[in-house]
């Protein structure tokens, strides 16, 4: 059976059971600051589990894209060595929401494996949570029971808390579950070892491939369990690893999700899968890590130099390793496959070939950046060797090898791999001792300690009536202290409503006041959006708690916000109108004070592209275009009518979209009533972000106002300096650089002038020591012209060993240049003369034999090393 089906049949069986089947989430979700990336089918859920918002279907299903590359969920290492574990993977899940529990979960996933799927009843083993009396919980005897009615009680095993206790994170929803195992080996082997000994015991034949978590707890702050609201079902099975066991393979690798880009690595790297562990470890690392980057690109999550960013280009960076080192693949080559999984993953996942171009270019120009820093490292590494070699050491200093791999991302393994090709070994744990300081220091920086929430009114979930209003009556209904090390001590507030927008969407969130109905005044400095609520933080709590506040937003605040969001959609459609409509957004930063869009585009904007796309977006304003809102459309109807939706985005239900003339947005953000109150619109930067994906930063209304009279402030004091009354300016200036070329012309010719005379001088202070015309002079030339002049008289004197010392800006040189014939018979190296006079002047250098060059911090002791230099032919 083709994967594709499998993915389709899984889907159907969970429609016949009334699923409401959904699209997979973007594998960054942008409102969930708790996570980097999209790790288990569930997340995308949260709220509903948490009870903060109900959904519209009690029960859905769905195919979720997931990477489990860090925080609690990281199998990174195990990628490419074993054959079931991935960074980027499908998760298929069924979900029930306070609907049906383990009893219809455990019918059903039986039913499923065994009915449709066909898989044999005999290589299934289950797991129940065996209960943990830490957390005072006893043995799921309730799944034991449902299990018994399908399969045999010696198939049913128990299991700890580590497997079968499912928990997202520290802190949330989580609850037992049961698994459900395959064992997939031999007879021959089955028949030697019992698969029941086998079950989570990582042996790449005996696999979980489904858990059914039955959600009823909330993990809290303080380690307790308390009862969630409702029980909940959260099913997630791996994907490859489903279609291993149909197709009748035992790796993932072997299966139609990864044979197609097996074979083209195998085309384009000229080996061969399933020869060596080292290259088939490779190709699965590069097949695996490909998926996750590309993914990851059609999602709008590019590799950078920070957060969820790096993440991906540490990823990228694994395979490139692997290519490097074990495939011997010196030039950008990941890219290349892309072709192959977007024709291959296209019809499951459209973005994957839509953004095709987009994701080539961004891998090619990763890849050969990546490989210029290997290279850098290659020649950085060798110094350090031949360092070890000279004293005498085997051993690479933990600290030397963790600054390769942290300044200049050179891969720690690579290190010890080439250390160990010449003899050397690495430090680890000097290197491991530099690691955890860093990640100490930059835990420190970000660490925030959360308390749990403290429940003020039971039940009730939050409105944002914000669109409408600026201020509401409202009281709180939960609120919770917040330790970080950089904003110090904060609270988080959750009220029955709020006109405050929560930061999302690349908008900022709001900030205004709270008065208590005690006349107290509590500041609100940010608002965010977690978990589909609004928290809005403030550095101390209202000293009443209870009854109704007064709730105000900072109004100049918002306009400026709202003036800058509806600048952006504007800015859209000027890049689309000007540029083309191969632009897309990928990425948008809605502040009070300005605003910043990311966009594909393959070229610099140029200026006029740039004016005129300033010019549309100018007119706009001046039409006085009013805004034309709909909060109560299906996603179906509003792409119909031609409202751009974005890739790597979650939509709900409802969604809402904004219209300005023909300026249609999918969008949550708030917006001027008329593009007339943005006054003005005014680009102040354009800039590459990475290959193919461009930046524009604007700015609008009093910002503009303020642009303008900082300019001509300066405009003004540049007269002043100028100091010429009767020009222009620009004349003045164009006379200015007129005069500094043909100044700089006749320092170029005094210079030359300058140094003949030097070389006269030169050439009459030659002394005859042994056949050899040495010459030690102190000489007041740049080190440019110095060398010059040593080539010069080079190339006219014969058996020449000229030294010349200089000072310039307080620093000192030496310069040695020897007759070609010197070094060969006299073994005389200028390189090693250098090196060792150079401690004269305290520094060193280095060069070729025939001519060096050595810089110093000590003038003074230029005479001294003239003198001694002497030395090397009497
Ligand atoms: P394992 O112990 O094999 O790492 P897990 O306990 O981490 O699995 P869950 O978190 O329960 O797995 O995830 C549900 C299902 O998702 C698993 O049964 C498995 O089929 C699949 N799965 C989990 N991690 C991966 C991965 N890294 N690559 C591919 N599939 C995975
Ligand atoms: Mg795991």
């Amino acid at each position: 059976m083709k994967s594709q089906q499998i993915r389709q049949q899984f889907l159907d069986f969970f429609e016949s059971k009334k699923h409401e089947i959904v699209p997979s989430a973007p594998l960054v979700l942008k409102n969930d600051p708790t996570l980097m990336f999209v790790n288990a089918g569930m997340n995308p859920f949260k709220e509903y589990f948490l009870g903060n918002s109900t959904p519209k279907n009690a029960r859905i299903a769905d195919s979720q894209k997931c990477l489990r590359v860090s925080g609690k969920h990281n199998d990174l290492e195990e990628v490419g060595v074993d054959t079931y574990h991935h960074t980027l993977f499908e998760m298929l899940g069924n979900w029930s929401f306070g609907d049906y529990f383990k009893k219809e979960a455990i019918a059903w996933a039986w039913e499923l494996l065994t009915e449709v799927y066909k898989i044999d009843k005999d290589i299934i083993y289950v797991t129940i949570f065996e209960g943990d009396e830490q957390d005072g919980l006893d043995r799921d005897t309730e799944a034991y029971d449902f299990w018994k009615q399908h399969i045999a009680e010696d198939r049913i095993l128990n299991g700890s808390k580590k497997d079968n206790f499912w928990e997202m994170g520290a802190q949330g929803p989580c609850g037992p579950c049961s698994e459900i195992h395959v064992d997939i080996r031999s007879a021959k082997e089955k028949a030697l070892t019992p698969g029941a000994s086998l079950v989570n015991q990582d042996h790449p034949q005996v696999v979980e491939i489904w858990n059914l978590v039955f959600m009823q707890f909330n993990r809290m702050a303080d380690g307790s369990l308390k009862n969630l609201p409702q029980q909940h079902v959260d099913t997630g099975m791996g994907f490859e690893r489903l279609a291993m066991v149909l197709q009748g393979v035992t790796s993932n690798y072997d299966t139609d999700v990864f044979k197609p880009l097996i074979r083209e690595i195998e085309t384009i790297t000229q080996t061969k899968y399933g020869k060596t562990t080292e290259t088939d470890v490779a190709i699965r690392v590069i097949a695996d890590h490909v998926r996750a980057v590309s993914f990851s690109i059609a999602d709008g999550q590019l590799p950078s130099n920070n957060g969820a960013g790096y993440v991906i280009r540490m990823i990228l960076r694994r395979a490139v390793r692997y290519g490097f080192t074990y495939l011997d693949k010196k030039e950008p080559f990941i890219y290349q496959l892309v072709e192959t999984l977007a024709s291959q993953m296209g019809t499951a996942f459209p973005e994957l070939k839509s953004q095709k171009n987009l994701i080539t270019n961004v891998i090619k120009e990763e890849e050969s950046s990546f490989l210029k820093t290997l290279e850098n490292g290659l020649t950085l590494l060798d110094r350090m060797i031949d360092q070890l070699k000279s004293k005498k050491k085997d051993i690479l200093d933990g600290a030397k090898a963790f600054e390769l791999n942290d300044t200049y991302g050179f891969p720690k393994e690579l290190t010890r791999l080439i250390l160990s090709e010449q003899g050397f070994k690495m430090d680890e744990e000097g290197f491991n001792k530099a690691l955890k300081k860093q990640q100490d220091t930059s835990r420190r920086a970000s660490s925030q300690e959360t308390s749990d929430w403290t429940i003020v009114q039971e039940d009730e979930t939050q409105e944002f009536i914000g669109y409408d209003q600026l201020e509401a009556e409202v009281k709180i209904t939960k609120y919770r202290k917040v330790q970080t090390q950089k904003d110090g001590d904060q609270y988080q507030l959750v009220f029955n409503m709020t006109p405050f927008y929560g930061e999302s969407g690349g908008q900022t969130g709001d900030k205004g006041y709270l008065e208590s109905p005690d006349g107290d005044t509590v500041y609100i400095v940010d608002t965010k959006k977690e978990n589909g609520e609004n928290l809005h933080i403030t550095k101390n709590l209202p000293k009443q708690i209870e009854g109704f506040h007064k709730l105000i937003v900072d109004k100049g605040y918002r306009a400026k916000t709202s003036a800058n969001h509806t600048a952006t959609h504007l800015l859209h459609q000027g890049l689309r109108a000007v540029l083309g409509t191969h632009v897309e957004q990928k990425g948008s930063m809605v502040r009070s004070g300005y605003l910043r869009f990311d966009f594909s585009h393959f070229s610099k904007v140029s200026d006029s592209e740039l004016k005129e796309v300033e010019n549309f977006v100018n007119a706009r304003i001046q039409e006085q275009i009013p805004l034309e809102e709909n909060r109560s459309n299906t996603y179906e109807n509003a792409v119909k009518d031609g409202a751009i939706a974005l890739f790597g985005e979650k939509y709900g239900d409802v969604v809402r979209t904004i219209k300005f003339g023909r300026s249609h947005e999918l969008c949550g953000g708030t917006h001027v009533a008329n593009t007339s109150d943005i006054w003005h619109f005014k680009i102040t930067n354009e800039t590459a972000v990475a290959s193919g994906i461009r930046r524009i930063e604007a700015i609008t209304s009093d910002a503009v106002k303020d642009f303008f009279t900082e300019q001509s402030k300066r405009l003004e004091d540049i007269k002043k300096l100028l100091n010429a009354p009767n020009k222009s300016s620009e004349e003045s200036i164009q006379q200015m650089m007129e005069e500094n070329s043909a100044l700089k012309k006749e320092i170029e010719s005094l210079k030359r002038e300058k140094a003949k005379s030097f070389k006269s001088e030169l050439v009459n202070s030659a002394q005859n020591i042994n056949g050899i015309n040495f010459i030690a002079q102190k000489i007041d030339l740049d080190p440019k012209s110095i060398k010059d002049l040593a080539f010069e008289i080079d190339r006219e004197m014969e058996n020449l060993f000229m030294i010349l010392g200089a000072e310039n800006d307080g620093k000192a040189t030496l310069s040695v240049i020897l007759s070609k014939n010197l070094v060969k018979e006299k073994d005389l190296n200028a390189g090693q003369i250098v090196r060792e006079l150079g401690k004269f002047i305290q520094g060193g250098g280095g060069g070729a034999p025939h001519f060096a060059t050595a810089g110093g911090k000590n003038p003074s002791g230029i005479t001294a090393a003239l003198d001694a230099a002497r030395g090397y032919i009497v």
